[in-house]
């Protein structure tokens, strides 16, 4: 039986990429060869690496804008590097909302003066600070849109006379915002669109060619943009299988077409979360993420019974992070309404029966 997967990541994708990318690793595009052994260079990858682009621009709104966009290995974790490898010349501001935004600002201090404007560790990562003040003098300004392990979730954006730079790894694709607003986005592709092994990278090219250090080809955003996105072997399924997914998200609208969906599979399991007596959520409310729902039992007794229920139900990945416990509900775009009654029932059925 399929399971209702609320793994963060690797993640849930939609069922028919799950197909597509099964055939192409059998005959890719009746090739009579595999996805898994083309060479990237051939004409027939080129064009999936082109359409990748592509598709990560439009459903931005980004096309035709001054940005570029670019698939690299590494992950998320290697752009903690690579953004202040480009971009840091003296100081940099960072906006420190929990585990991946700590993470970030730590590679940041191997290249110059890191300003953390604000920071929610005080009361655990549980809310998005506000009201902080950027340094007129510092290169660029960066943000975790979604915070993956603690819920929260940035529902609006400081205007910044610099450089805008935002970790969006596991939010991108699932929520409507004006993206010319920021200058660099990058995103781990296995939150939201695609299997893990590449991260995607929109950069506005003119923020490039600032800082004085000379900068090792792999790290270097312009070398990978003069050779788009091919200066060495990509990950060449990851990067099929992501186009797949911003293909079937197209099809689906866009990000204008998932984004109700999204919001809906987040007011029911909230609305539960609020409704039930059994459950408290962990985030501030009015800075919780729709993607990443954590709560926990009030009462831990309780927990064994629960866990078994959902497991039972054909729930899987419903664990909380290993840093925090408790629960989280992974909802990326790919997850039905129908996933999350599941869960919603057995949440009731556990107050039922408790
Ligand atoms: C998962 C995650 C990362 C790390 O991604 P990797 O691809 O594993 O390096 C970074 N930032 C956020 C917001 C994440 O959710």
């Amino acid at each position: 039986m399929k399971k209702h997967n609320y793994s963060a990541g690797p993640c849930i994708l939609p069922q028919e990429v799950f197909e597509q990318a099964s055939q192409a690793v059998l005959d890719f595009n009746q090739s009579g060869l595999s996805i898994l052994e083309i060479s990237h260079r051939s004409k027939e990858f080129v064009e999936v690496m082109e359409e990748a682009r592509q598709l990560a621009l439009e459903l931005l709104g980004l096309e035709n804008k001054g940005y570029k966009a670019l698939f690299l290995q590494g992950g998320a974790s290697m752009q903690f590097l690579m953004v202040p490898y480009n971009l840091l010349q003296n100081k940099a501001a960072y906006l420190n909302t929990g585990t991946w935004s700590t993470k970030a600002i730590k590679e940041g201090k191997f290249f110059g003066e890191v300003v953390e404007v604000g920071s929610s560790a005080d009361k655990d990562f549980r809310y998005i600070p506000t009201g902080y003040e950027i340094p007129q003098d510092a290169d660029y300004f960066h943000c975790t849109s979604n915070n993956t392990i603690y819920g929260t979730q940035m529902k609006s954006f400081p205007e910044v006379s610099q450089p805008l730079v935002c970790d969006m790894s596991s939010d991108i694709f699932s929520r409507q915002l004006d993206f010319s607003k920021f200058d660099l986005i990058y995103a781990g592709a296995q939150k939201n669109m695609g299997p893990a092994g590449t991260a995607l990278v929109v950069i506005k090219e003119d923020i490039l060619g600032k800082v004085t250090r000379s900068i090792p080809s792999m790290m270097d955003y312009q070398v990978h943009l003069n050779k788009a996105s091919m200066f060495n072997t990509p990950a060449v399924f990851a990067v099929y299988v992501s186009m797949l997914t911003m293909r079937w998200l197209k099809n689906k609208g866009g990000i204008a077409g998932i984004e109700p969906l999204n919001q809906k599979k987040a007011d029911l399991l909230y609305g539960e979360i609020d409704r039930s007596e059994l459950f408290q959520g962990y985030a501030r409310k009015e800075d919780r993420s729709n993607m990443n729902a954590t709560f926990s039992l009030k009462d831990d007794s309780l927990k064994e019974r629960f866990d078994s229920m959902w497991n039972e139900a054909g729930v899987n990945g419903l664990n909380g992070h290993r840093s925090l416990g408790g629960y989280r509900a992974s909802m990326y775009n790919a997850m039905n309404l129908e996933s999350v009654q599941v869960l919603v029932e057995v949440m009731q059925e556990l107050e039922r029966r408790a």
